[in-house]
């Protein structure tokens, strides 16, 4: 079994690697359907009613109707693929959940209308402080000071019994029952969705490379539209 660090670092390699694979497959994909004639490339400021502009218009079309429709079935294929894995109760995800936001700022985004620090606030309570967190899961929390520059807030559930159980999970809310609802989300070694993790990873880093890549084409070139 990998260490965290070991899975983090190859992810990141990995991406890189997919982020060149999709940057040139996309470009690849502009240049097969460029008019003759134009020299320019996609991001040009082209006249309007040109066949520059038309070209543009044809790729955006493209990456919209097709591309971006393809990455969103895959990862339904992705995420059917989850049903095959399941909790085995370790309760490390109860027990430690992370924010990059202290506990005053996600009130003030609750009362703002974000629905997510809302549900996180009804669920989660923030550690006394670090060292209560690293009892949990020494691993991540050093991990996370290894690599992350900005300051991380650490939270739990007072739900969670002495036995590691939950004592409304009959009740419990949507983001425990999706938890975990990606496959590069960090997992404890013991959590149930390890396998789905190693299985889906190389895809999902691809199709996340993919959307970074597609939304750049798509922000630089409406610019000019
Ligand atoms: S509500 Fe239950 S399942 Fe959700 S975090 Fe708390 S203990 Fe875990
Ligand atoms: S970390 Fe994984 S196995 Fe452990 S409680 Fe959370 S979802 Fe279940």
């Amino acid at each position: 079994m990998k260490d965290l660090s070991s899975i983090v670092e190859s992810q990141r390699a990995k991406f890189r690697q997919n982020f060149k694979q999709a940057a040139f497959d996309i470009q690849s994909l502009a240049d097969s359907i460029k008019p003759d004639g134009v020299l320019e490339d996609i991001f040009t400021e082209f006249p309007a009613a040109s066949e520059g502009k038309k070209w543009q218009r044809e790729f955006l079309d493209i990456l919209e109707n097709k591309v971006s429709k393809d990455i969103y079935l895959k990862f339904q294929e992705v995420l059917a693929e989850r049903k095959g894995y399941s909790c085995t109760g370790c309760a490390t995800c109860c027990n430690l959940a992370c924010s990059e936001f202290s506990p005053l700022e996600l009130q003030k985004r609750a009362d703002s209308g974000d629905n997510f620090a809302r549900q996180f606030l009804s669920i989660f309570v923030p550690y006394k402080d670090k060292q209560e967190a690293r009892k949990v899961y020494p691993e991540y929390i050093k991990l996370l000071e290894e690599n992350k520059e900005d300051e991380v807030y650490f939270y739990h559930c007072p739900k969670l019994t002495e036995d590691k159980r939950c004592s409304d999970y009959e009740n419990r809310p949507q983001i425990c029952r999706d938890f975990p609802d990606n496959p590069l989300c960090i997992l404890p070694s013991s959590c149930g969705f390890c396998g789905w993790r190693e299985k889906a990873e190389d895809t999902t880093l691809l199709l996340h490379a993919m959307i970074e890549v597609v939304e750049y084409y798509k922000e630089k070139i409406s610019v000019n539209l």
